[in-house]
């Protein structure tokens, strides 16, 4: 097997345990390693630490599989871990009341790069690192003889994978191809998701408990859900007594999905308002007629895509949470989010409390949300904690 030796700067990276190994850390590669191939690691003093997966053209190199120098990566490795993945999910995940939720969580779940989502019978697989694609049959017979799912699809179909020489892939990889839509159950609802061309691998699982809470703070309230999507937030709101919902979608055929949603849980289509349109005018456009509501929801998409995109990302989001403060009610609540990696908690937290001030408005936090329990992060690996939210009043 080859290996990759460790410069003696990267001592503390092992003790951390972060699964990532970037080129500049490592000092020296032995034998020749195939893309996504399996390398043993050694420290700079010749120890060996564990393995990863090698990835050539990647600044992240080596993504780690194992800190235990004897552990084999083979086909019951991978059974392991996902058999793990699955017994952490049975913990917190009533199937009676969700089937759509994520199974594994690529470095927190210890498998670099594998996303693995069920949807009812479905299971949607992304491979977004080398090491992930490389053991991909594997994997791809592992999920099916544990889960014995109707297919397994792919959506590979996102940029990192050229940071890996992959090339983007969406395909079916097992057993029947899904509809177009099937249908799913999250907290009792139902919900109609397109797993081949829906965002991310269908639908925002990862909302899950948020959209849940929303349930608490809806009833008799007028509510603005911008960024609206397939409904979610929405069908909550509207089941626990919302009084009405004006959302805001760029995606019209999001918008015609959510209708279908409220028609599947018997919601009243007369008390919604579809703003097919760009959230930042509209809220001018709002703010401008003195239009005003007592929820407001704001679940934007990933502003900042990469590190020199977080100061350009912190304006968009000042943006929008100042003028949702400046359309609440007294006593109004806004439940406002981040799902850019790059923007810490305490980053979003300033942003949104800087938006406060302008405001001129007397704004209090209430609670401090996160990804849903599906989305677990390991405490070595930090930038797993991607969603971010803050639940905040006007008083
Ligand atoms: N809250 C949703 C997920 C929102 S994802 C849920 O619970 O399912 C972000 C959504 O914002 C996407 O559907 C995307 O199409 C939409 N979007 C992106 N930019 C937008 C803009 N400027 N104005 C309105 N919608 C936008």
């Amino acid at each position: 097997m080859s290996s990759v030796i460790l410069k003696s700067s990267a001592d503390s990276f092992i003790k951390r345990k972060h699964p990532w190994i970037f080129s500049g850390a490592i000092g020296k590669i032995e034998g020749n390693p195939s893309n996504g191939g399996t390398v043993q690691i050694f420290t700079s003093h010749k120890s060996l630490i564990g393995s990863g997966s090698y990835s050539p053209t990647s600044q992240i190199r080596v993504r780690v599989w194992s800190f235990d120098p004897e552990e084999k990566i083979d086909k019951d490795f991978f059974s392991r871990k996902i058999s793990l993945a699955s017994e952490l999910r049975k913990q917190f995940i009533d199937e009676s009341q969700s089937n759509a939720y994520r199974l594994i969580n690529a470095e927190s779940d210890g498998l670099p790069g594998l996303i693995v989502d069920r949807y009812s019978d479905f299971l949607v697989c992304q491979f977004l690192s080398a090491g992930a694609e490389f053991n991909k049959e594997t994997i791809i017979e592992i999920l099916n003889d544990i889960f014995k799912p109707f297919g397994i699809f792919e959506r590979s179909d996102v940029e990192v994978r050229t940071k890996e020489g992959l090339q983007p892939n969406q395909s079916i990889l097992k057993g029947i191809a899904p509809d177009n839509l099937i249908e799913v159950r999250e907290n009792g609802f139902k919900f109609l998701v397109d797993i081949k061309n829906g965002h991310k691998t269908g639908f925002y699982i990862d909302q899950r408990d948020n959209r849940k809470l929303i349930s608490e703070f809806a009833k008799g309230r007028t509510v603005l859900n911008c960024f609206s999507y397939t409904g979610g937030f929405s069908v909550y709101a509207l089941a626990s007594g919302a009084e009405k919902i004006a959302q805001i979608e760029s995606s019209s055929s999001a918008i015609d999905l959510s209708n279908k949603n409220f028609e599947l849980n018997n919601l009243n289509p007369s008390l919604v308002e579809n703003i097919n349109g760009d959230v930042f005018e509209i809220l001018r456009k709002f703010r401008d007629e003195r239009r005003t509501f007592d929820l407001i929801v704001l679940d934007p998409p990933k502003f900042a895509e990469s590190a020199d995109q977080i100061q350009k990302a912190s304006r968009g989001y000042k943006d929008i949470n100042l003028l949702a403060m400046k359309l609440l009610n007294q006593g109004g609540v806004l439940f406002t989010f981040s799902c850019s990696g790059h923007i810490s908690q305490e980053l979003f937290q300033k942003i949104v409390a800087g938006a406060a001030l302008d405001s001129g408005r007397v704004i209090k936090m209430i609670k401090q949300l996160t990804q849903s329990s599906d989305h677990p992060v390991s405490l070595n690996f930090p930038e797993g904690l991607y969603l971010k939210g803050l639940v905040c009043t006007v008083n």
